[in-house]
């Protein structure tokens, strides 16, 4: 979780959040406004983020695949109620 998708149908603003935390909750797009990430979608995105962080820091993911025997990327984007994750290999990427 390091970046945030704007909310808005029409609008495909992905915005950088390497800082990602409740701090950015309500922050408006640049593009068109819309809030880029509603208390919901923390709520919602909470659990599954400390599951990464835990991961992570356990050795078994990488939020980038470096530094990894058997680099695994997890991608897990949180967005208007629909969880998504993508887990690939860094040799065939996301699938
Ligand atoms: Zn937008």
């Amino acid at each position: 979780m390091n970046y945030l998708q704007c909310d808005a149908q029409s609008c495909d603003h992905v915005e950088d959040a390497t800082d990602y935390g409740p701090h950015l909750i309500g922050k408006p797009c640049p593009k068109c406004g819309e809030s880029l990430l509603t208390q919901q979608d923390f709520d919602d995105a909470e659990p599954m983020r400390l599951m990464m962080e835990l991961l992570i820091k356990a050795g078994i993911a990488s939020d980038t695949g470096a530094d990894m025997k058997h680099p695994v990327t997890l991608d897990v984007n949180q967005h208007a109620g629909q969880t998504t994750i993508k887990i690939g290999d860094k040799k065939g990427g996301a699938s």
